[in-house]
């Protein structure tokens, strides 16, 4: 909501008076979830699916009213035809009773494309900002629902990109990514870390923050275990293992790109920005 998206800007501010920053973002609150709900409701309810639909576009829209002022006109302009276009998706797979993993994740990656593009614009009125589409950055292969990352082609398209865009900040969407014929993939549910990762290894960035809204990784989890405590600093392999075996501050692939520029990862909390979170190294 506005509220966190402020306290996310507050802490893209801070970093960027010193550093040139990319901001990968993943979709608002429930937005994937919802996007998905849509299209399978759009198999056989339409008008059940223009519900969801617009309970997704009233979450955006207050966004907008909340945080873009100079440019909200333009803004509310192409964020209708987003939606408009995936209003026709959902008509889309209502008319042809079909709903393949190459539609859903064209469906997906509205929640990235619509949060990146606002949040970026939120930015915009307060500091040095840009928007990239990742989609033209991230190529993969066909396997439209859990990509696999291209990183001979993708870490390419990112350095050439980077090398003339002169802006502070980027805002990039997570978790979107595109095949060799340009049509839409996705990396997998809980991917944006993931695409966050690959940035940072093709950036050689000095660092990558994953700002969540726990303070860090913890020893075990804390719903179940009441004296699990953040972990100040742990390395890689110990990480990765903790998120495969159900650590879910981290999407597992996250660590791979990062471990093998030796980019150290910090999970930090939105929420008490000022807590250390977990170093890992
Ligand atoms: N929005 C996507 C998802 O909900 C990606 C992410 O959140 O990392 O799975
Ligand atoms: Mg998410």
């Amino acid at each position: 909501n506005s509220e966190n998206i402020k306290k996310v800007l507050d802490i893209v501010f801070n970093t960027s008076k010193n550093n040139k920053v990319a901001v990968v973002v993943s979709a608002f609150g429930k937005t994937t979830d919802k996007l998905f709900a849509g299209a399978n409701e759009a198999l056989e309810d339409i008008t059940a699916a223009k519900a969801i639909l617009e309970t997704i576009k009233e979450l955006h829209h207050q966004v907008i009213d909340d945080l873009i002022f100079v440019n909200k006109k333009e803004v509310r302009e192409e964020t209708a035809a987003l939606f408009n276009r995936l209003n026709s998706i959902y008509e889309g797979v209502f008319l042809l009773q079909e709903l393949s993993d190459k539609t859903l994740a064209k469906v997906y990656s509205f929640g990235e494309r619509l949060s990146s593009y606002i949040i970026a614009n939120a930015a915009k009125e307060l500091f040095d900002t840009t928007h990239q589409e990742s989609r033209d950055l991230i190529s993969t292969n066909n396997e439209y629902l859990n990509a696999q990352v291209n990183f001979k082609i993708t870490n390419k398209n990112i350095t050439s990109f980077f090398d003339k865009n002169k802006h502070q900040v980027t805002v990039l969407g997570g978790f979107i990514s595109s095949n060799t014929d340009s049509e839409t993939t996705t990396l997998g549910r809980g991917g944006s870390d993931f695409s966050a990762s690959i940035y940072a290894a093709a950036l050689n960035a000095d660092e990558l923050q994953i700002w969540t809204d726990v303070s860090g990784m913890f020893t075990s989890n804390p719903s179940v275990v009441k004296q699990a405590y953040p972990i100040s600093e742990i390395s890689y392999e110990e990480a990765m293992e903790l998120s495969h075996f159900g650590a879910k501050v981290l999407y597992p692939p996250t660590i791979q790109p990062s471990l093998r520029k030796e980019i150290p990862i910090r999970i930090k909390n939105t929420f008490h920005p000022k807590s250390d979170g977990t170093l890992i190294c």
